[in-house]
Order: structure tokens, then C-alpha cells, then sequence
């Protein structure tokens, strides 16, 4: 029998599909897509392998971290050094990024702006040489004005035109998601959060040439007349969603309501790890207005997801989805919604609904098992014991211990 058609039944003391606690039982995989969930207490099919995590561990859809930038690579100097590092260079710190990632149990990350398209070279990379990676999303450079916000990725692009031509590269090369900075952002000298970047007419356009290609769309969003531009435009996900202005923070309930009434992905920015670093002071001064509108979005019932900007400073490595999974739950949220929306509603905001983030037949077994009871206490999140990326066992930081296997 080859790998690719390996017969496999994992099971565990606790289920979560995406969507609910199922319990104990065991995911039915053949190869790559799991074929079933059994939940009756039967006994593995004859003949097949069995991975049995025991009582003590939750087997669930592998975490998908919808904002990362595999191209920064988490240091104090990520910007000037992803603007000055030769491409081989810079793609070998992307492949380290990606295993980081993984190993984590993040089995599906959204590039949301790299340079010159390196993160399209690197899942070529990974792919020819057979690495284990997380499953890569890929807007690309973002789109940005002249000079503007993350222009040292390389995606100015300015007017009808060049947006238009933009937006067609992307398609071409074969992006999945066309990201536009819609508003400035903290970490580009110069630019201002609060400030906007393009035109409503802009927004919409290339919204809506975008969606003609088949691509996804998310808007850089800090400013709040950015926010209601991008909402306006239909852009299929708003990144950060800070409620900014030119003294401080929003506080715009009508604002809220709009966006959980929209059904637009509001992929929050939290999570850092304690002690590592600091955010931009632009944020750092607001960060507890800004926690407050996400906890109101929440509440509000918005379709939210968690997009981390890992790679951009020391307390956002590439594996800190586990944190803001934790601050997320301190902002009220209770632990199954939270894991809800880093499986099954993440999957929805990438367009892979059907491929990933839930556990059921059809879908690629992309799965995590964490020792623990992440469903009641959250912070189990950070106990991997083991990765599995489309069928293959990936091994958590290490050969999962206490995994009985027969067959
Ligand atoms: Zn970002």
C-alpha cells in the first residue's frame, strides 16, 4: 500500500469538527481527504492503521492564521530587512517561517503581502521538494499608493490603469486574494493609520475587477472613513478594523452593527507574545480602545476571524495564532467560537469552505491534536502534540508521545 493511499484512524478523547465539541471518536482518512467521523464508539475498521491519542487530547481542523507576511521574519528590523535582502535569502527565511507556522498547528496561512511575489516562488519551492508547509494563500504585493504603506513590497499602483493592470497580474500569476492598503499603516515611516490612501471609486473598482478574476479581496482598513469606503466597496474581508482617527479611537456602535450586518470577515490583529516587544506607538497609545471595538464586534456578532500580521516585530513570530487564540478568549469571546473562527470561519474568509477548516468528509485532513481540553481552557492551544497536513503526520514539535498505533 503507498502513502498516498494509507487507510489511517485517528482517534482521541475529544472531537472538534469547526463547528461543535463531538466528543470521543476517530477521523477517517484515506490518504488525503478524510473520509468519515465516527462518533458511535466502534472500534477502528480491520486492517487500518490507528493513531489513538488517548483521553487527554482534542483532535481538531489545523488553526488558519488569515494575515501573516512569511517574508518578515519577526526581528526588531523585519521592514528594513525585507527591503534589502536578496530574494534567495529572503525565501529561505520564508521556508523557516512556514515550518514555524506549521509545527505550531497552523496547517493554512494567508499571505497578505509579500515582495515581488516571493511567497507564489515559495510554495513552488515547497512543493518540488516535497517540505512540509502550512497550505499558502497569496495576495502578492499589496496594493498601495506611491510611497504609501508596505510600498517597499513592490505594489504601487495608482488610478484606473495601473489598478486594473494590478489586479490582472495578481490573476495571472496566480494569486488567490488581491489585498489593497486602504488606509496608512504604523510601521512605514511617513504614513499615517488614520489617513486615507485611495478613493472610493478606487476601492470599488478594484473590488469588483478582482471578483471578476475569481480572487478574494481584503482591505487594509485602520482609518474609520476607510472602514466604511471598504465596507461600501464589498470588500470580502477588512484587516485590522482599529476604528482610527487623527486623536485616538472610535466609538462608533452604528459603525459595528453595519459591519457584523454586512457579513464581511473582520480579521482581528491581536496576539503577541507576552513580553516580546512592543506594538508601533501609533497603536500602543489606542491599544485598549481598539481591544474595546473588538470586543463590541464580537458581540455585535461579526464574522470574525484572526489575522495575526505574524513576521512583522519580535512579538509576532510566525507561530503567535496560539496567543491571540488566548486574547480573543480574554476579550470575552467563549473558547469554542474562538476556535470556530480560526478553523471553520477562516476557511469560509479564504474561500477553501469544503478543502479545510472543518473536520468532515471531503475535506483534506489538515488536523492538530493538542493534549489538553482546548474547548474549556484555551491556552491548551499551545500543547501540540502532533500535526497532521493533508494525511501526513507532521509531528508536532516532536514524534507525538503516548500515539498507540496498530494496523
Ligand atoms: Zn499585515
Amino acid at each position: 500500500m503507498t502513502a498516498s493511499s494509507q487507510m489511517l484512524a485517528i482517534r482521541a478523547g475529544s472531537l472538534f469538527d469547526g463547528e461543535r465539541a463531538l466528543g470521543p471518536g476517530m477521523v477517517l482518512m484515506k490518504g488525503g481527504p478524510i473520509t468519515g467521523i465516527d462518533t458511535s464508539g466502534a472500534p477502528p475498521p480491520a486492517d487500518w492503521l490507528v493513531h489513538d491519542f488517548g483521553a487527554g487530547v482534542t483532535v481538531m481542523p489545523g488553526l488558519i492564521d488569515c494575515h501573516v507576511h512569511l517574508s518578515l521574519d519577526a526581528s526588531g528590523r523585519a521592514m528594513e530587512n525585507v527591503a534589502v535582502a536578496d530574494d534567495d535569502a529572503l525565501l529561505q527565511c520564508m521556508v523557516a517561517a512556514a515550518a514555524t507556522a506549521l509545527h505550531a498547528g497552523i496547517t493554512t496561512v494567508r499571505d497578505l503581502g509579500d515582495r515581488r511575489f516571493l511567497s507564489l516562488r515559495l510554495r513552488d519551492h515547497l512543493t518540488r521538494n516535497g517540505i512540509p508547509a502550512p497550505r499558502i494563500l497569496s495576495a502578492g504585493p499589496p496594493l498601495t499608493t506611491r510611497g504609501g504603506h508596505l510600498a517597499v513590497m513592490g505594489g504601487e499602483a495608482e488610478g484606473p490603469d495601473e489598478l486594473r493592470a494590478a489586479v490582472d497580474e495578481r490573476a495571472t500569476r496566480g494569486c488567490e486574494v488581491v489585498k489593497v492598503i486602504a488606509s496608512g499603516g504604523a510601521t512605514t515611516p511617513g504614513s499615517r493609520p488614520h489617513d486615507d490612501q485611495y478613493s472610493p471609486q478606487d476601492l470599488r473598482s478594484v473590488v469588483d475587477q478582482a471578483h471578476e478574476r475569481g480572487l478574494r479581496t481584503a482591505a487594509h482598513v485602520h482609518a474609520v472613513t476607510s472602514i466604511v469606503e471598504a465596507l461600501e466597496a464589498r470588500f470580502d474581508s477588512l484587516e485590522h478594523v482599529t476604528f482610527m482617527t487623527a486623536d485616538g479611537v472610535a466609538s462608533d456602535h452604528r459603525l459595528i452593527e453595519r459591519i457584523a450586518e454586512s457579513g464581511a470577515f473582520v480579521s482581528l490583529t491581536i496576539g503577541a507574545v507576552p513580553g516580546a516587544g512592543k506594538p508601533p506607538p501609533a497603536v500602543a497609545q489606542r491599544l485598549e480602545q481598539i481591544r474595546c471595538n473588538a470586543a463590541r464586534l464580537s458581540i455585535a456578532g461579526a464574522n470574525i476571524v484572526l489575522g495575526t500580521d505574524a513576521g512583522l516585530s519580535p512579538g509576532k513570530p510566525h507561530d503567535v495564532l496560539p496567543y491571540a487564540l488566548e486574547e480573543l478568549v480574554a476579550l470575552g469571546m467563549p473558547p469554542l467560537r474562538a476556535l470556530h473562527a480560526v478553523t471553520a470561519v477562516a476557511a469560509d474568509a479564504c474561500g477553501l469552505r469544503g478543502l479545510t477548516g472543518r473536520l468532515a468528509p471531503g475535506a483534506r485532513a489538515d488536523l492538530v491534536a493538542i493534549k489538553g481540553d482546548p474547548l474549556s481552557q484555551i491556552s491548551d492551544v499551545h500543547n501540540v502534540v502532533a500535526v497532521y497536513r493533508d494525511g501526513h503526520l507532521i509531528g508536532g514539535r516532536r514524534q507525538p508521545a503516548g500515539v498507540q498505533t496498530a494496523g
